[in-house]
């Protein structure tokens, strides 16, 4: 059976500032039809204070090696090197840190599919103690959006809603 993780209605949902989610949305429908991706920085007190985009290299990186990365970037997403690189940079010159990686599902649910556990998981993935928020977009509408939070680091994920408050 596939790995996936779904969002836990039963959990509190987590608070996000209403701009950030907003920034998100606009992302994911820019990028349609293709997955977008980004980072979220911020610190133990604020921790959605600024939202990247980063690109979504996947589409390349299935047309010059469709057997390694048999999906494009309708369907998966892979940060570009250097824009995280530079985040990770700016953020440890602010004394912050990336809290969370975003991407978008185009055409399906909120969830982390077993492709983004695999990634999560992978040693290549530099963001091993974020979180990661999922938002589903159909019919070039927002149709979902969830957190999925780490229960440790490099550890399993936990998934549950989220709402905006405030801007
Ligand atoms: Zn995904």
């Amino acid at each position: 059976m596939r790995r996936r993780v779904d969002v836990d209605e039963g959990l509190p949902p987590v608070v996000i500032p209403g701009r950030i989610l907003n920034e998100l949305f606009t992302h994911a429908l820019e990028t349609l039809p293709e997955e977008c991706c980004g980072l979220i920085v911020g610190d133990e007190r604020e921790p959605f204070r600024r939202l990247v985009r980063c690109r979504n290299d996947m589409t390349q990186l299935h047309r010059s090696n469709p057997e390694r990365h048999p999906r494009d970037g309708r369907e998966a997403f892979h940060m570009n090197e250097v824009d995280y690189r530079d985040v990770i940079e700016q953020a440890e010159d602010d004394g912050e840190r990336v809290t969370t990686v975003y991407h978008s599902h185009v055409g399906s649910g909120v969830y982390l599919s077993e492709i983004d556990l695999e990634y999560a998981e992978s040693t290549e993935f530099p963001f091993r103690q974020a979180d990661q928020i999922v938002v589903a977009v159909f019919e070039r509408r927002v149709t979902g959006v969830g957190i999925f939070q780490r229960t440790a680091i490099g550890g399993p994920f936990l998934g549950r809603r989220l709402e905006s408050q405030g801007p």
